[in-house]
């Protein structure tokens, strides 16, 4: 066991009661409430943070709503805007540990995989914002505008920044979560409004100390902790609020979009998965039971394109199965902090009571627990589990457990699995594993999830748009699809 030892900057973080930025200043909430963090790994209170109220929200939208009219940061040139994203991605390189150690500790994932994999990617994704900040272009056209024929124009369309933003996220992956709706807000000239989940704001208000560190001009972005069903509504309901972007299920993000189209607020929604990994008979079945085995337990679970329906060509079925079934009996469970840990706990006592539901479901409906089924304390410990004998239209099929459950079923033919992969209310991701390309190349277009990999699962990259067909969302994260989406377009005539 190898215990990673805290930096004093991370202990002392958590020590003072972190608050939260609402314009230039960070203030408690303004009823003085607080609401309590856990360290997932052990149940314990790591700290309290504020628990902001309506009107805490809606100064912060009114912080935000004057940084984007009135403020040196409405003129703001392109390269200052890029420039400014650098050197916030360069202040979150220098304090990557410690964001990872926040990250550990108010999350329950590795330390040392979150430095890798989420706080790398979180930079990485802002110095790719950063390039797009001086590449924004508009177009001029050629008009005719039939209605004055003797006339000239001149015509153009202008590409401006959609305004004030206000950003509500999920839990599994705070900081890159949050960094998906910064880049873009930042790089285009918006401002922000930010709400992290409840349960894992800490990064959030160190992301906050960095933007402020890097120079941004107060109200370009803002960080409000509460809950989602006093916080997160009234920033869903502000007027002043030109665009929302929600990350999180399903069942909230239909309810923001309907509330977005009552003011016909701009919106995007990035939410829940249920995605296929599809082993073909022609894959090697030991390397894509490691790739299936990583699809579905990375970060326990919790990742929205998680690969955690299964299904594998019959000749193979058995021995991925037990493949996979033997990786996850290896798996060490502990503390992120442990580096020899493989797989942390679950977010909070409430996820593992729902995973554990889903577990006893599959029970007592007559399933097989291939391996794992048990859960344990203290901390919110789930065990690695696989599901056979699973009918398609299971709700363990059907369903996002957002945990380390995954359900497998064999297939027959390409069809076969082309028809049970489409056979989902989501669309977010899907795998393939397979090394014949006319098979590989028949089957993308027609799954209809918002990515497909072939041969590895929930690869991204900053260039690549993320994002969900049917049930998994509405708009793209990510790419320069982000880019559109935190713009509109002006059209310009101009009678010469
Ligand atoms: P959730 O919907 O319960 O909460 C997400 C956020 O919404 C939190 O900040 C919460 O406080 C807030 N919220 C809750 N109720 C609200 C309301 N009435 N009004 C406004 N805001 C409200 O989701 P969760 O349990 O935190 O996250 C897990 C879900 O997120 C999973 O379904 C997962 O698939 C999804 N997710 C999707 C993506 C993606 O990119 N598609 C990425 C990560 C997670």
């Amino acid at each position: 066991m190898a215990i990673a030892t805290l930096l004093p900057a991370t202990t002392a973080f958590i020590q003072r009661a972190p608050r939260m930025l609402i314009g230039a200043e960070w203030v408690e909430a303004a009823d003085g409430q607080t609401m309590p963090l856990r360290n997932p790994a052990t149940g314990e209170q790591l700290c309290v943070v504020p628990r902001a109220t309506v009107d805490d929200v809606d100064r912060a939208v009114l912080a935000a709503r004057q940084a984007f009219d009135d403020s040196p940061w409405s003129r703001t040139r392109p390269r200052e805007r890029q420039n400014l994203l650098w050197k916030l991605a360069d202040l979150m390189q220098r304090d990557a540990e410690l964001l990872a150690q926040l990250e550990c500790l108010n999350n329950g994932k590795s330390a040392a995989v979150a430095q890798v994999m989420d706080v790398q990617l979180a930079i990485d994704f802002l110095r790719y914002m950063a390039g797009w900040a001086t590449k924004i272009e508009g177009s001029s056209v050629e008009v005719s505008v039939p209605l004055m024929p003797d006339q000239q124009f001149h015509s153009f369309i202008r590409r401006e920044a959609v305004g004030v933003v206000g950003a509500i996220v999920a839990w599994n992956f705070p900081l890159l979560l949050a960094c998906w709706k910064l880049g873009p807000a930042l790089a285009t000239g918006c401002t922000v409004v930010l709400k992290p989940a409840d349960e894992t704001p800490l990064t959030a208000l160190k992301l906050a100390e960095l933007v402020q560190e890097a120079g941004y001009p107060d109200g370009v972005f803002n960080v409000i902790t509460g809950t989602g069903i006093t916080a997160g509504a009234a920033l869903t309901h502000n007027p002043l609020v030109d665009k929302l972007t929600f990350t999180g299920s399903t069942a909230v993000g239909k309810e923001i979009g309907k509330i977005a189209m009552d003011s016909m607020t701009r919106v995007t929604l990035e939410l829940g998965g249920k995605s296929p990994t599809i082993v073909m008979a022609d894959a090697d079945p030991g390397s894509a039971a490691a790739g299936a085995a990583s699809a579905i337990f990375f970060n326990q679970g919790q990742v929205c394109c998680a690969g955690s329906r299964l299904y594998v060509q019959r000749k193979h079925f058995d021995k991925v199965v037990a493949d996979i079934a033997g990786i996850a009996n290896a798996m060490k469970l502990g503390s992120g902090l442990d580096t020899s840990v493989d797989m942390g706990p679950l977010i909070s006592a409430r996820q593992q009571e729902r995973v554990w539901r889903y577990i006893e479901m599959g029970r007592e409906s007559g399933a097989t627990i291939a391996c794992g089924g048990e859960q344990f304390g203290p901390g919110y410990f789930v065990k690695p589990t696989v599901i056979v004998d699973v009918d398609q239209q299971h709700s363990l099929v059907q369903e996002e457990i957002f945990g380390p459950v995954l359900v497998a079923i064999p297939f027959d033919d390409e069809a076969d699995a082309l028809r049970m992969a489409n056979d989902s209310p989501y669309g977010l991701g899907a795998s393939i594993w397979s090394n014949d390309l006319a098979a590989v190349h028949r089957m993308i277009p027609r799954i209809k999830s918002g990515s497909v990999w072939v041969n590895c699962h929930s690869a991204l990259d900053p260039a690549l748009p993320f994002g969900g067909y049917k049930m998994s969302g509405v708009g793209r994260e990510m790419g320069y699809a982000a880019i559109e989406h935190y713009t509109e377009l002006k059209s310009v005539l101009i009678k010469l």
